[in-house]
């Protein structure tokens, strides 16, 4: 078998972890490109003690030779090909070219095993369209990807870019919020230009994958400009404007409150939710189940008044619905909720009933919300209050 070096001139990191080191900052994962069929070259590596110089995070033991590569998946059409190394789990692409048949869709791929410069055309923003080789550590630039860095300005590739895949309007938006960048001027015309004219036949699991890494940002900078900006119109044709509400204040307030109020767990896992949800149409996203109760949660709240209707009406919802409805509709009812009532539980249950001689019935339920309006006035009752006060309303 042919042994491929690793100092096999035609391996190179691409994308992010380019711009990231040359940012100097960490990243979030590590993209390869081998300038060929990449499924070939991972099919005929051998473990060779040179991988070791592969990069720094990737490093490979000493062990390699007894540590053979392993190649976990294939993706033909797309000539990616995953493989394990020394225990870690790398991804490496082909050279390719490909074409947008159909727009807003992923595209079809034309070749396989292009060269390096054609490789690039297919890439989004000039700052994510560097190679830097493996094996010398060269930087390659084809399209003025360093000079955009070092100006911190976003740049689409060619004019069509976001009629191809307007999923790249909400990238431009991720990156300029995670490095402080600015869109290009052009870049930001087509893109104002895309908004004006959607073309709404496009790939919402994709445009749903980027609003989450977006919004998980908890950035209300990033909020505010997908709502000036028009970037909201991706998703919804309804008119969105920005609520009162600083939305990543109030989310970071109640994750400190949840943390310094240990009583009781309140897990707040789809932040882009909350960003999203405040739309108010989420019709056109592929949405879990959880995610779409949070918002039917949300339209099913009503208006609570007491302390009792506030308590009800969240008691069983995710964080999120109350959230939502913090920013939307009744910010002080929800904190309310948040910070005291949500916290105050009855100690009473159906075996105290039955022992002092209430028999089994939907009076129960009456008698614990009795017990609990008590309650939510005077949170210091004890567990034989609460008895008490279920005796006085039985009999
Ligand atoms: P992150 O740090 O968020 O992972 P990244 O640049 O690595 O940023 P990925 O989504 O992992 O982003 O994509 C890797 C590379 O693939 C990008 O740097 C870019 O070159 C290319 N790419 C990703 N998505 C698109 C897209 N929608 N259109 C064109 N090129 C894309």
């Amino acid at each position: 078998m042919d042994i491929i070096n690793i100092n096999d001139n035609k391996l190179y990191y691409v994308g992010g972890v380019v711009r990231d080191e040359l940012l100097g900052v960490e990243s979030l994962d590590t993209d390869f490109v081998y300038e060929g069929n990449a499924i070939e070259f991972a099919e005929n590596i051998t473990p060779h003690p040179s991988f070791a110089q592969l990069s720094g995070s990737l490093c490979i033991q000493q062990g390699a030779r007894e540590n053979p590569i392993e190649i976990l998946q294939i993706n033909e059409p797309f000539g990616t090909v995953r493989v394990r190394i020394g225990g870690h789990e790398i991804d490496i692409a082909s050279t390719r070219e490909e074409i947008y048949e159909r727009k807003g869709h992923l595209p079809t791929v034309t070749k396989i095993g292009c060269p390096l410069k054609d490789d690039v055309k297919r890439r989004d923003f000039t700052i994510n369209s560097l190679y830097k080789s493996v094996a010398t550590g060269e930087i390659v630039d084809f399209t003025g990807g360093l000079e955009d860095l070092k100006n911190k300005i976003i740049r689409v590739l060619h004019d069509e870019s976001f009629i191809d895949d307007p999923t790249r309007i909400i990238r431009a938006l991720k990156f300029s919020v995670r490095f402080g960048f600015k869109l290009d001027k052009h870049t930001r015309k087509l893109q104002e230009d895309y908004l004006k004219n959607i073309n709404y036949d496009m790939c919402y699991k994709r445009i749903k994958k980027e609003l989450i890494e977006t919004f998980n940002l908890n950035s209300q900078a990033a909020f505010e400009t997908f709502i000036k900006d028009g970037i909201y119109k991706l998703v919804t044709e309804k008119k969105v404007s920005l609520p009162r509400v600083n939305i990543e204040k109030l989310i970071n307030k109640i994750l400190k409150q949840v943390q310094d109020n240990k009583v009781q767990e309140w897990n707040i896992s789809n932040i882009w939710l909350i960003y999203a949800g405040v739309l108010g149409d989420l019709s056109r996203l592929p949405l879990t189940k959880t995610e779409q109760k949070i918002l039917d949660d949300y339209n099913s709240v009503g208006k609570p008044k007491t302390d009792f209707e506030i308590y009800k009406a969240f008691e069983k919802v995710m964080p999120e619905t109350v959230i939502i409805y913090a920013i939307l509709k009744d910010e002080k009812a929800a904190l309310k909720y948040i910070e005291k009532l949500r916290l105050i539980k009855i100690s009473l249950n159906g075996k105290d009933l039955q022992e002092i001689g209430i028999a089994p019935s939907p009076k129960y339920q009456e008698i614990f919300d009795y017990v609990l309006k008590e309650k939510l006035k005077n949170p210091d009752l004890s567990k034989n209050d609460e008895i008490k006060l279920a005796r006085k309303y039985f009999f």
